[in-house]
């Protein structure tokens, strides 16, 4: 059965220029992307950002939620937390979980706006490439910003189609996360 772990990346993102920039870490990012992870039984959830103090707000958060008056105040919290490490590059990201699982991860990029020229792989594919069966470690990539950088997207092993709506697309990368995860994990 596959290990699945997902990373959400403040470095390389694009802004609205298509320039590569670092974002900011929110509180609000760790926790909503770390219960969804949770949901669908992810095994770990990545921030990435190579700014050192903004690990420290990481750990923090961690800290609160997984030992602190956090923890006594929403157990459930804890448990999602739980799941979260802060890494200082996709690099460190994928060697820490090599580490954990054993072997190295294939990276999955998402995006909303795919770069032309880039074989994408739909949700269904992908869901049954998961439950076929064979071991397999993948970290599913996330961007902030603009979304990720585009070296990011063409260097990835597999890139998701995007989630398509209504025209409108730009959602959160909150939202984004929990549809990739209940497309390629929920129940059917
Ligand atoms: N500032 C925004 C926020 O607060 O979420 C971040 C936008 S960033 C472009 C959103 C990230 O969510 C993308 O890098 C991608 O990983 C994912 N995402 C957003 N819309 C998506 C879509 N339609 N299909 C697939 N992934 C999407």
């Amino acid at each position: 059965v596959s290990v699945i772990g997902c990373a959400l990346l403040h470095h390389p993102v694009k802004d609205r220029e298509g320039k590569t920039v670092t974002s900011a870490v929110t509180n609000l990012d760790v926790h909503d992307i770390a219960r969804s992870a949770r949901t669908f039984g992810l095994a770990r959830y990545y921030v990435v950002s190579p700014v050192e103090v903004q690990h420290v707000l990481v750990q923090r958060i961690i800290e609160h939620w997984t030992t602190g008056a956090g923890r006594r105040r929403i157990p459930a919290r804890h448990e999602a937390l739980t799941l979260v490490g802060s890494a200082l590059s996709l690099q460190a990201a994928v060697a820490d979980f090599t580490e954990r699982c054993g072997q190295v991860p294939k990276l999955i990029a998402t995006a909303a706006r795919p770069p032309e020229g880039r074989e994408l792989t739909t949700f269904g594919a992908f869901r049954q490439r998961l439950e076929g069966g064979e071991r397999e470690a993948y970290l599913i990539l996330f961007g902030t910003g603009h979304g990720l950088a585009d070296w990011v997207l063409q260097a990835a092993d597999v890139l998701l189609e995007p989630i398509t709506g209504q025209g409108y697309n730009h959602l959160s990368v909150r939202a984004a996360a929990a549809i990739v995860f209940d497309r390629l994990l929920g129940q059917r």
